[in-house]
């Protein structure tokens, strides 16, 4: 077992190791039960660690068959072994070849983490400290070693056998039914980058040629008869490939090139040096289990594992503090691929709604963290919003700094200087600091502090000197452990528009002036607390398009009227800018009916909005993707967000659903044309343009259901019937669930007995169901849980079901009488014994608890502390209940 009281651990406390370990030479001779893993691993002292130092390996919940050194037992006087470590009192001061024999039970292992079995297959997940759960190591990042790995099995149970690197030998073992494969991976990895596979599989081939014309094989395995669902996830791939070339320079460097798709996986996928292996819900898709975001989000996880290969692989990181380095940055790299793949601003806004629903909630709570935390007591809970998304922002944030072909030339530089190493955020930062000659100090504080800045701009026009002023000031609220901020370095990517909509030309005199560089550039830097800049020559007055395209991820708080928002839905040149302008005035919309209804009122009634979405979906009859962004209005945990203290999810709901009735009531007639004018034709196709005809007409007709029910809700159940593909279906399916009656639970009783087949589609028919904002939910997902299609062992049905409760039903999960919050708090406490890291992002479902109102407040946080109390929690838990409490 792990030691019952986690021991924080501090970046500060960072020492290279002792010992390294250049190869690794494992076999394993796989059994249901009784695995056994041969290590035999050659030490030698690390030249800067401390000389004599005992040896002390990794382990957990392990069981050592036999231990060599140099070929001879060990002294019993000398040696100290525990299922969580073996230590070496006194270890060779030469190199030396430690051989080690564990037994370990795949089917027993329920945290999924080490070796298990995903239903017949055999599998690993090791990042981040996985791999001690195979064998006793230096499970830590900064060891990179060169594997050679063998695998043995019964030929009828895995006739595939898998592991990283090419595959230099396979066989029969003769006289019996078992058979064996040997993998050798050359380029030396940390332990978090193993990874083995054995199973019966199907699988689908392809070929890569690399730009200086090497072949590659490429192979994805998944459950027999899927095999036509895997091929986009192989195009995908292909595509990934070709793209890295490209825009980093970036080639792959192996033969050979597997994924593998599991039903039973903590994460999203890992990318284990060439083979990745993946949650199947990343990897499976036909048009008709498949909807167009499933589609997206394949193509941007295949290509986020492969891009890994770089960031990540080839350069690592030194230890899990740095986690961000290899994250945020291929978050960045997979953002980039998919903005060049498909629209680019509606990429944007996808992703600019993704950080503000997940990353930004975190930073304004108890769970907020650095992008580069100072301190962990379980690294499993640092996967965040905070590490990923934040992470990418600082980069892409970096890039509008610098430029971007300084930008290119610091990647380049980091690839050549560091390629083969464990790396820090540092020698990342240092490389930009070098070609672009900036002292990158202060912009390193994004890594430091916790929290997202609030900018707040005020501005004047002065008719008579044609001047226009912009005072801009930034501010960060405290966060655990940081009470104080220091100012930011922010990118404001800005435009002045004047009334008719033309661009003004950036101008500045010598007071309150800006450099000529950000003149040029559009880019405005907020490094102080306060800035005043002063425009000239302005003739008439203008509109200030201030954060486009998201430079910064800061709350933009800006004096503009209800007006000139409309100016910028309407002419705004920064695509990003006029989606958020629509946002921006729907938010204050929702803000006053909000007021109002918690007062006891009526919520507050706008035509104007109305028409100017109705002026957006008419002129953006090209880009329909586009259109579908704007009439989608902001979502009831963005309101919240918004409001960040006395939160009541029921006066949200209202306020929402009597805006969405309004607007679908007065642009019913605009609505029902378009939807029938995006009709389907022809065969699906999964790209960008389809998707987004496909997006309007679903958007339209969600509003229009919402108008005028009836007419909407009939049109729904003709879609339903008739639909082809699966994002028609669920987007009819979802409006129907959301009516109460005999229809709605005919309509979930087709779709299931349609695709009972197809657990990736029930997972669908599982988040609508706990999604509905009716009293009645939280008995349905207990029902639910009783469904043979429910499983709690299985990551993606706990997640869909009660996932998608916790953290996809505001209404129901914080329901007043503080039900939804009790039901997640003994979902967690029993799930904590076989699986604490789904657990703990399970109970990561109440980061945002202080900012609700006091009755709901003061439930949640009883919720939270009957967790808390449990005895025998996991450092997974206990570390989540603990800082939401703290
Ligand atoms: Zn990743």
């Amino acid at each position: 077992m792990r030691t019952d009281v986690a021991q924080p651990v501090r970046l500060a406390d960072y020492r290279p190791p002792d010992y390294l370990i250049d190869t690794v030479v494992l076999d394993v001779l796989l059994h249901d039960t009784e695995t056994r893993v041969r290590a035999k691993l050659s030490i030698r002292p690390n030249p800067a660690g401390r000389a004599g130092a005992p040896l002390v390996l990794d382990g957990d919940e392990l069981t050592a068959k036999k231990i060599l050194l140099d070929g001879q037992d060990i002294s019993p006087e000398t040696i100290f072994v525990a299922p969580d470590q073996l230590t070496l009192a006194s270890p060779p001061r030469q190199p030396f070849v430690l051989e080690i024999e564990t037994e370990i039970n795949p089917s027993a292992n329920t945290k999924l983490m080490g070796l298990y079995r995903s239903g017949p297959v055999y599998c690993t997940q090791c990042e981040a400290e996985g791999f001690r759960r195979i064998t006793y190591f230096l499970d830590r990042p900064d060891v990179l070693s060169v594997y050679t790995t063998r695998i043995e099995a019964a030929v009828s149970e895995a006739p595939i056998l898998l592991s990283n690197g090419n595959k230099i030998d396979a066989g029969p073992i003769d006289g019996t039914d078992r058979h064996f494969a040997v993998w050798h991976d050359p380029f030396p990895k940390p332990s978090y980058l193993f990874a083995l596979v054995g199973g019966d599989l199907g699988s689908i081939h392809d070929e890569f040629t690399t730009v200086s014309g090497r072949k590659v094989a490429l192979g994805i395995y998944v459950e027999h008869g899927k095999e036509k669902s895997a091929v986009y996830a192989m195009d995908a791939l292909k595509r990934s490939m070709a793209w890295d070339e490209t825009a980093f320079g970036r080639e792959y460097d192996l033969d050979m090139f597997n994924i593998v798709a599991v039903s039973s996986f903590n994460m999203g996928a890992m990318e284990n040096k060439g083979l990745n292996v993946f949650n199947d819900k990343y990897v499976l898709a036909l048009p008709e289990t498949a909807t167009d975001t499933d589609y997206a989000n394949i193509e941007a996880v295949i290509a986020h594992e492969y891009f890994h290969n770089w960031t990540g692989n080839r350069i690592t990181c030194r230890d899990w503090f740095q986690l961000c380095l290899k994250e945020g940055l291929t978050v960045f790299r997979d953002h980039e691929f998919s903005a060049d793949q498909r629209s680019r601003a509606v990429r944007r806004i996808a992703d600019v709604r993704t950080l503000r629903a997940a990353q930004f909630p975190e930073d304004a709570g108890p769970l907020a963290h650095n992008v580069r935390p100072d301190t962990y007591l379980e690294i499993n809970n640092f996967y965040t919003a905070t590490i990923y998304e934040k992470g990418s922002e600082i980069i892409r944030m970096l890039k509008v700094l610098i430029g971007e072909t300084a930008f290119r030339a610091g990647m380049d530089l980091y690839f050549d200087r560091y390629d083969g190493t464990a790396a820090t955020i540092e020698n990342f930062i240092s490389c930009f600091a070098e070609v672009s000659h900036r002292d990158l100090t202060q912009f390193s504080r994004w890594y430091h502090q916790a929290g997202t800045p609030l900018v707040e701009a005020q501005t004047s026009y002065d008719a008579a000197k044609q001047t226009f002023t912009l005072d801009l000031k930034q501010s960060c609220k405290p966060t655990p452990g940081q009470d104080h901020k220091e100012p930011f370095v922010i990118p404001i990517e800005l435009g002045l528009v004047a009334a008719d909509g033309a661009p003004i030309a950036l101008q500045t005199g010598t007071e309150d002036g800006a450099s000529a560089d950000e003149l040029a550039r559009g880019v405005l830097e907020l490094s102080t607390p306060e800035r005043r800049v002063t425009f000239c020559d302005v003739a008439t007055p203008p509109v200030a398009s201030l954060l486009r395209g998201f430079s910064a991820p800061v709350r933009l708080s800006q004096s503009v009227n209800e007006n000139e928002l409309i100016a910028l839905v309407a002419h705004d040149s920064d695509s990003f800018n006029r989606w958020q302008a629509a946002q921006t005035y729907a938010t204050r919309l929702l803000l006053r009916s909000v007021d109002l209804v918690r007062s006891g009122g009526k919520p507050c009634e706008d035509e104007a909005f109305g028409e100017a979405l109705y002026r957006a979906i008419e002129s953006n009859i090209g880009d329909p993707a586009f259109a579908a962004q704007v009439i989608s209005l902001p979502s009831e945990a963005d309101m919240a967000r918004e409001i960040g203290e006395n939160v009541d999810p029921d006066a949200i709901h209202v306020a929402k659903q009597a805006l969405r009735a309004a607007l679908g009531r007065q642009l019913a007639p605009i609505l029902l044309q378009t939807y029938e004018r995006l009709a389907p034709e022809g065969a699906y196709s999964p790209d960008a343009a389809a998707a987004g005809r496909r997006a309007l007409r679903t958007a339209c007709l969600d509003l229009y259901a919402a108008g005028v029910p009836d007419e909407g809700g009939a049109l729904a159940q003709r879609q339903f019937e008739t639909a082809q593909t699966m994002t028609d279906e669920i987007a009819a399916l979802g409006i129907l669930t959301h009516v109460p009656g005999e229809r709605r639970e005919q309509a979930l009783d087709t779709f299931y007995q349609r695709h009972s087949s197809e657990p990736l589609v029930i997972d669908k028919w599982f988040i609508l169901q706990a999604t509905i904002p009716e009293k009645g939910t939280l008995a349905r997902v207990k029902k639910l849980m009783e469904h043979p299609a429910f499983s709690l062992t299985n990551p993606n049905r706990v997640r869909s079901l009660i996932g998608a409760f916790a953290s996809g039903n505001q209404t129901q999960f914080n329901a007043a009488d503080g039900s939804g919050y009790h039901f997640l708090a003994e979902i967690v406490i029993g799930l904590d014994r076989t699986n604490p890291q789904v657990a703990a992002r399970l109970l990561a479902a109440f980061k945002s608890w202080r900012a609700l109102e006091s009755k709901r407040s003061a439930l949640a946080e009883a919720a939270l502390r009957r967790v808390a109390q449990v005895n025998d929690l996991s450092a997974d838990v206990k570390d989540i209940a603990g800082r939401s409490l703290a």
